[in-house]
């Protein structure tokens, strides 16, 4: 991982401390030692918790991909006293897929950290890698949509009600840009790090880490030894989410704070869903949906006309 942090003069203090200070945070005008960006970034998950409002001893089903997001989310649940278990979707794509779950296999074992895996191709009969080969289209709309319903069915069927994913501050500031110009309101109004259950057979989804930058993901990645998959999925063509970013990215250069601002404003005018839609059954499996049949039976069905 690249060490892009230890480049400040000697002189440099921390904000909080006063000690040497090894990194800087623009968007906070703040320059924290080791152990104060780690108060910083706890303080971060644990304002975002208050605002999720999960109570302390509920416990959390975690998405893992092997990522930097998720085993950082995972890390910092666990540091704060949360009682997690791990669930990776294997998706059978090659080495992308073997590695991610080699770097998750070695993240909880030195962590002595529970997890379970499902494999996509036990549900719908293929790899995510077959699915692309089958259909020849963009796939990450189809793969995210098969991820959280196996995510929804996993999480319920190991007990829990809660699912956390490691969406960030870019992600979440990206999609909410995206909506914005697309018009689609409904979805702008969603904008919120919380989502309650909405049936017995679905979970209630949190983003503990809606406050964090990437850059502050990865700094407290590599000052925990934290050791994500380093290879990038070999179906991703150009998702148009990465444009959003890339365009707050621009702007945030020039004035730091502004995404955090962006999305923050959002989020504070916003409130969690608490209405929903009547759902129907899956014609096929009696899976809830809004549609006719659930995403896993639509793509089943799709597979083998
Ligand atoms: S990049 Fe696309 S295909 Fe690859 S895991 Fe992510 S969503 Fe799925
Ligand atoms: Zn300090
Ligand atoms: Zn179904």
């Amino acid at each position: 991982m690249e060490k892009n942090f230890h480049s400040l003069p000697k002189n440099a203090k921390c904000t909080r401390c006063k000690k040497q200070a090894i990194l800087r945070l623009p968007s906070h005008n703040a320059k924290f030692c080791r152990e104060c960006f780690i108060h910083f970034f706890e303080t971060a998950v644990i304002r975002a918790m208050k605002k999720i409002k999960v109570p302390k001893d509920t416990p959390i089903m975690v998405a893992v991909s092997g990522g930097k997001d998720s085993l950082v989310l995972w890390d910092i649940l666990n540091r704060l006293g949360y009682k997690t278990k791990g669930i990776h979707i294997d998706l059978g794509i090659d080495e992308f897929s073997q590695k991610s779950i080699e770097a998750i296999e070695k993240f909880a074992k030195q962590r002595n950290l529970e997890w379970i895996k499902y494999d996509l191709k036990d549900f719908v009969g293929h790899s995510m890698v077959e699915i692309h080969k089958k259909i020849r289209r963009k796939i990450c709309s189809f793969c995210g949509k098969l991820k959280r319903q196996l995510l929804d069915i996993a999480t319920v069927a190991e007990g829990f009600k809660v699912v956390a994913t490691g969406h960030n501050l870019d992600d979440e500031a990206g999609r909410l840009l995206g909506n914005l110009l697309g018009k689609r309101l409904q979805y702008v109004k969603k904008t919120y790090p919380y989502l309650p259950s909405p049936h017995p057979k679905i979970p209630a989804k949190i983003k503990p880490l809606y406050r964090l930058e990437i850059k502050e993901i990865l700094i407290y990645a590599e000052l925990n030894s934290i050791q994500p998959v380093e290879i990038d999925c070999p179906l991703s063509k150009g998702a148009t989410s990465r444009k959003f970013k890339m365009a707050l990215d621009l702007l945030e250069d020039q004035m730091p704070g502004i995404k955090r601002n962006f999305l923050f404003s959002y989020i504070e005018d916003n409130k969690p869903i608490d209405t929903f839609e009547n759902y129907n059954e899956c014609k096929i499996c009696g899976y809830p949906t809004y549609l006719e049949l659930c995403n896993l039976c639509n793509i089943k069905k799709q597979l083998s006309s």
